[in-house]
């Protein structure tokens, strides 16, 4: 098959960049990959999409976007990239799970990114009903109640300073006696008097009601031998915020784009230019920093633009 905008990710980044791309009867192509609609279709309410007086909900709001790009003449395939050509220059090859091939004259990467999780039952029961990975997203719903937060570094710290703007106490959970958190951000954790550390201590089991489904507590388990003092707790919250870090989806493009230490796609400042002319890349695949639906979808915007410049440039 064959394009001249080919986009992988059906997240909010690339069905922004198809709507913009088909507006400019380029016809491009969408590669919906393992997750359609991306990170919003495995979540509930929505409240911070601007448009929407009502909450909505991430998996209506994902069918909307794909609805609209459809509508304006996007066409779009069901399946996993698992092999790229770059170096050859446009057109981009790249090669579906089956084999297909899909040559686009423009590449945007939109394959998003993931929330590492800590891998318990319980915790994936309550996702999204008390369990979150997105204080900015969620932090709204607990306006007054006990929240956790699970983790050291600068996300676990920025997410614990955010919620103490809603919550009445935030427990800070760290399988360690000290955070990694850059110092500067430490000192605003623990000069915080509404964030209450528990170090040592790792979460065992998220507890929570059935009908209707919600957290109530966390069970917490010493780490170590015991000889740091800490004790096993459970604390009553209603909920808990894993914040251990995300990880960009990425994999097929190693050594083959410029990336960061933690394997974001390097862009061109105030762009979404990758270092290879014809390739871009948008959403939360280059952004470590904001990593929200509407940031996606700008960046969606500006890849879509950016292709078409380079298009008529060089027609
Ligand atoms: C539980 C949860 C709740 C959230 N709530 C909110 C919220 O309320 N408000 C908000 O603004 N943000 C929220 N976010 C964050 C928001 O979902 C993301 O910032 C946004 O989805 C990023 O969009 P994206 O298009 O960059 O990538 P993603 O949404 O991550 O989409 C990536 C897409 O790439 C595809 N893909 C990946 N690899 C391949 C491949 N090899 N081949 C083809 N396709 C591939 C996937 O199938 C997927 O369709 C939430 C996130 C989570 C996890």
């Amino acid at each position: 098959m064959k394009c001249e905008i080919l986009i992988l990710g059906s997240g909010p980044a690339g069905w922004t960049a198809a709507l913009y791309a088909a507006r400019a009867n380029r016809r491009p192509v969408v590669v919906r990959g393992l997750q359609p609609g991306g990170q919003l279709s495995i979540t509930t309410d929505v409240e911070n999409y601007p448009g929407f007086a009502e909450v909505i909900q991430g998996p209506w709001l994902m069918e909307q976007m794909e609805a609209q790009a459809r509508t304006a003449g996007t066409e779009v395939i069901d399946d996993l990239i698992t092999e790229v050509r770059l170096e050859q220059g446009t057109p981009f090859v790249c090669v579906g799970d089956g084999g297909a091939e899909y040559y686009g004259e423009t590449l945007i990467i939109a394959t998003g990114a993931q929330a590492r999780w800590l891998g318990l039952e319980s915790e994936t029961k309550f996702r999204g009903h008390g369990v979150s990975a997105c204080a900015t997203c969620d932090g709204f719903f607990f306006r007054g109640m006990e929240v956790a937060v699970v983790g050291g570094g600068n996300t676990a710290a920025e997410e614990a300073l955010f919620l103490t703007n809603f919550a009445s106490r935030v427990h800070l959970v760290h399988r360690r006696d000290v955070m990694r958190a850059e110092k500067v951000l430490q000192d605003r954790v623990l000069r915080n008097e509404k964030i209450v550390p528990h170090w040592n201590r790792e979460v065992a089991e998220v507890l929570g009601d059935n009908e209707p489904l919600g957290v109530t507590a966390i069970r917490l388990r010493a780490t170590g031998d015991g000889a740091n003092g800490a004790a096993d707790e459970t604390l009553p919250v209603a909920g808990v915020f894993i914040a251990i870090g995300h990880d960009p989806a990425t994999g097929l493009f190693k050594g083959k784009l410029k990336m960061d230490a933690h394997g974001y796609i390097q862009t061109a400042p105030d762009s979404t230019a990758t270092e290879i002319r014809g390739v871009y890349a948008a959403g939360d695949v280059r952004d470590a920093v904001y990593r929200q639906a509407v940031t996606a979808a700008g960046m969606g915007c500006m890849a879509a633009l950016e292709a078409e410049r380079f298009l008529a440039e060089r027609e």
